[in-house]
């Protein structure tokens, strides 16, 4: 009966356990990808319920402002009506002169007006644009959902297949190895093994001893003294 080298069951294991690292990595990808999705959503959702409240303001503005324009044109008219039963020159004079100021001040306020109203339509001007960008990315934020579904179901199909895999490759393992293997794959997972690459450790490029090489040339599994890694001469595994 041919038994399987050292070498060659190290190889199927640094091979599997590499699957399963891109696998659980494209597992991982699907949440990351719905996330940074979701954040584009609240972001869009942010910036629409901020021009929300812009327009409340500029309207409320425009509000006051008109309030403020109608009981000071109210006050004319009571200024007016007090000068036409003006007792004295100088009283006719000074409320005169009130009503002058006051009518300046109307005009200030109308121009006021005018700003804050080209103001409201700035900002309503900016909304279909914000409403269409909350709903865009909402659509493509339900579109990157239902693929990481999809893929997540093949995905794990696959881990669950390359995990049986790696179990019946090390059930090939001898009990000495196993339990190296086991320890390196518990710390580092597929980087706790590597290749041997021209007499140095592929892993840490440490020097290895000539002992450690001729073991390699054997088909066996040593572990580099430098980083811990259980190496194997990919030439040997038949
Ligand atoms: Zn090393």
């Amino acid at each position: 009966m041919a038994v399987a080298t050292a070498a060659t069951i190290v190889r199927t294991l640094h091979r599997i356990q590499r699957q399963l690292t891109d696998l659980r990595g494209r597992l991982a990808a699907g949440p990351r990808q719905i996330t940074a999705g979701t954040g584009r959503v609240t972001a869009a959702e942010a910036a629409r319920d901020q021009l929300a409240d812009e327009l409340r303001q500029a309207q409320k503005l425009v509000d006051t402002k008109q309030l403020q324009l109608r009981s000071a044109e109210a006050k004319i008219g009571d200024l007016e009506t007090k000068r036409n039963t003006a007792k004295t020159n100088k009283e006719y004079q000074l409320l005169g002169e009130q009503i002058e100021a006051d009518k300046m001040a109307i005009k200030v306020l109308e121009d006021e007006i005018l700003e804050s109203l080209e103001r409201v339509d700035e900002v309503r001007s900016r909304q279909p644009a914000a409403a269409t960008l909350v709903k865009e990315t909402g659509e493509k934020l339900e579109a990157v959902k239902r693929q990481v579904a999809e893929e997540t179901v093949h995905l794990e199909q696959e881990v669950a297949r390359v995990s049986s895999q790696l179990q019946e490759a090390e059930a090939d393992l001898t009990d000495a190895l196993r339990e190296l293997y086991q320890r390196v794959v518990k710390h580092k997972g597929e980087d706790g093994m590597a290749t041997v690459d021209g007499g140095c450790c592929g892993g840490c490029h440490q020097q290895l001893t000539g002992k450690m090489i001729s073991q390699l040339l054997l088909g066996d599994a040593v572990m580099c003294r430098s980083c811990g890694r259980l190496l194997y001469d990919p030439d040997q595994a038949a």
